[in-house]
C-alpha cells in the first residue's frame, strides 16, 4: 500500500525464552535477508515456510543470534503486507540487537498498535475486531478472554453487517419514492420503514441487553447494602457470605468504612458493599465514611436497602425510600424474628410487594428470597453460561445505544406526517452509527485514540 518497513518486538518483554522480532511491509524481506545467514536466500523461498539460520551483522560477521525466519507473503498475513518474523532464543539482550540491527537495514520502529492498525487500514480486519485484538492483550480474567477473542474472529461483526444491510436496502427504497414523488407509495413506504426499524432496532435491544448480562456475568453485580446503623447491615452481608468479614456489633455506627465482599449467587457474582450507616452525624471520622458510602450508592448496580422490623420507620429511612425508588432497589426487612414495629404499607406506597423482601440475618431465613428477587431483577437468561459472543467494549455499546435512539426516532415519525426525506436522515444515522462500529468512515482522529491503546509490537 506505498507503506514503509516497520519492525518491532511482538512478544512480552520479560522471561520468556524465545521472543519474535516481527517486520512487516513491502521491504521487509528484503531487510530481513541483509542480516540473514542460511543455507537458503530469504528472497526466493516459498511463502508460509520458516527457515533455520543465523541473525549476523553483515559489516563485522558478528553472530547475533541463532533463529527462525518465518515468511509471510501478503495478502496472506497479518497486516495483508509482506511479513517476516524472526524467533530469537538467545533472551531479552539478543532479541533488542536483532531489532536493532533491523531498524539499521531498511526498516523503521512501529509505533504501538501500528500492525494491527496496517491490518485495519489494508481490509484484513474490521474496526471491531481490531478493538477485540487491544481486549485480548488486555483482557484479565479467561471470560474476558474468551469474549475478546470471538470477537476477533469476527462474530460481532458478522452480526452486525447483515443489520446494515437491511438499512441500506431501506434507504434505497426510500431515495426511490424521494426521487420520483408522482409515484405515490408513501404509505408502502411508511409501512416497509416501522417494519424494517423494527426488526433491526429488535436486534440491537438484544445485543444491549446480551451485552448488560454479559458484563454482569464478568464483572459482576455492584451491590450496595444501606440502611440506618444497627439495621444489620454487617449481619445480612455475613449471611449472605457465610462467613465472618465485617464486624457486627451493637454499638450503632461503628461499621465506619465499607467492607467488600464477593459471592456468588446461582452462578452470578455479587460484589457485596457494607456501607457505614447512612445518618446525620456530628462523628468527623463517621461523616468520612457516610459521604463514602452516598457515592458506593451512585455507583451500585444493585441497592439492598435494610430496614429494621423491629423499629417504627425513621426520617432518614423515608429519605432514602425516596431518594432509590428509581433505582434498582430492594427492600429488605430484617430482624422478622423479632416483634414488629415497622409499618410496611408505607414502603408499599413507593415499592410493589416484589421488591420487598422478609428476613431474619440473624437466623439465616429468608435468605433464598432474597437470592431469588436479585437474579429476577437482573436476569431474563439472554445471555447463558457457556454463551460469549456478547458486546463488551464501551464504544461499541455507546453506539449501539445511538443506533437504539435514531432507530427510535425513525419510527416514531414514521406514525406522524414527518415528511420522508427527515426520517431518511434517522435511518442513515442508525445505518452510520452501526457502521462506527466496524470502522466505517472512521476519522483519523478515532483510529488514532483506538491504535494508540496498543502496546508495541502489535
Ligand atoms: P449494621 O449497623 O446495620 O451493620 O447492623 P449490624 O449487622 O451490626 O447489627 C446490629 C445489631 O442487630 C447486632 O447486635 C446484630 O446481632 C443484630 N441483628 C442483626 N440482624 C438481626 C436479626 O435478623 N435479628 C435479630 N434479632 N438481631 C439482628
Ligand atoms: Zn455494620
Amino acid at each position: 500500500m506505498g507503506e514503509d518497513t516497520i519492525a518491532a518486538i511482538a512478544t512480552a518483554l520479560g522471561e520468556g525464552s524465545i521472543a519474535v522480532v516481527r517486520v512487516s511491509g513491502p521491504d521487509a524481506i528484503n531487510t530481513v535477508a541483509k542480516v540473514f545467514k542460511s543455507k537458503q536466500n530469504l528472497r526466493e523461498v516459498p511463502t508460509h515456510t520458516v527457515q533455520y539460520g543465523w541473525i549476523v551483522d553483515p559489516h563485522n560477521d558478528n553472530v547475533l543470534d541463532e533463529v527462525l525466519v518465518t515468511v509471510m507473503k501478503g495478502p496472506r498475513s497479518f497486516t495483508a503486507e509482506d511479513v517476516v518474523e524472526i524467533s530469537t532464543h538467545g533472551g531479552i539482550v539478543a532479541v533488542k540487537s536483532v531489532l536493532e540491527l533491523v531498524l539499521r537495514h531498511g526498516a523503521r520502529l512501529a509505533e504501538p498498535g501500528e500492525f494491527t492498525k496496517r491490518a485495519f487500514l489494508n481490509g484484513r480486519i474490521d474496526l471491531a475486531q481490531a478493538e477485540a485484538v487491544i481486549d485480548l492483550i488486555r483482557s484479565k480474567s479467561d471470560r474476558a478472554f474468551q469474549v475478546a477473542r470471538k470477537q476477533a474472529e469476527g462474530a460481532l461483526s458478522k452480526q452486525i453487517v447483515p443489520m446494515r444491510q437491511q438499512l441500506i436496502e431501506l434507504l434505497a427504497h426510500v431515495e426511490v419514492n424521494i426521487d420520483y414523488p408522482e409515484h405515490d407509495v408513501d404509505d408502502v413506504s411508511s409501512g416497509l420503514i416501522r417494519d424494517n426499524c423494527s426488526s433491526v432496532l429488535k436486534q440491537v435491544q438484544e445485543l444491549l441487553i446480551k451485552s448488560n448480562e454479559g458484563k454482569i456475568l464478568r464483572e459482576g453485580i455492584v451491590t450496595a447494602i444501606a440502611g440506618r446503623p444497627n439495621a444489620g447491615k454487617s449481619s445480612l452481608l455475613n449471611a449472605l457470605a457465610r462467613e465472618n468479614k465485617a464486624i457486627v456489633t451493637d454499638i450503632p455506627g461503628t461499621t465506619r468504612d465499607i467492607v467488600e465482599e464477593t459471592i456468588s449467587l446461582s452462578g452470578i457474582p455479587l460484589r457485596l458493599l457494607d456501607t457505614a450507616g447512612i445518618r446525620e452525624t456530628s462523628d468527623r471520622v463517621e461523616q468520612i465514611g457516610v459521604e463514602r458510602s452516598h457515592g458506593a450508592l451512585n455507583d451500585a448496580d444493585l441497592i439492598l436497602l435494610v430496614l429494621n422490623h423491629h423499629e417504627p420507620l425513621h426520617d432518614d429511612e423515608r429519605k432514602l425510600l425516596k431518594q432509590l425508588k428509581d433505582r434498582s432497589t430492594l427492600i429488605v426487612v430484617n430482624k422478622i424474628d423479632l416483634p414488629g414495629q415497622l409499618v410496611i404499607e408505607e414502603v408499599e406506597q413507593d415499592y410493589a410487594k416484589e421488591r420487598i423482601v422478609y428476613l431474619s440475618a440473624k437466623e439465616g431465613s429468608g435468605i433464598e428470597q432474597l437470592e431469588k428477587a436479585v437474579s429476577g431483577m437482573f436476569f431474563s437468561g439472554a445471555v447463558e453460561s457457556g454463551d460469549i459472543t456478547y458486546v463488551s467494549n464501551a464504544r461499541h455499546i455507546a453506539l449501539l445505544h445511538q443506533t437504539k435512539q435514531s432507530l427510535e426516532d425513525a419510527i416514531r415519525a414514521s406514525y406522524e406526517s414527518v415528511p420522508i426525506d427527515l426520517i431518511q436522515i434517522d435511518i442513515a444515522a442508525s445505518w452510520e452509527s452501526l457502521g462506527h462500529i466496524l470502522g466505517d468512515a472512521a476519522g483519523d482522529s478515532l483510529l488514532d485514540q483506538i491504535f494508540s491503546q496498543f502496546c508495541l509490537g502489535k
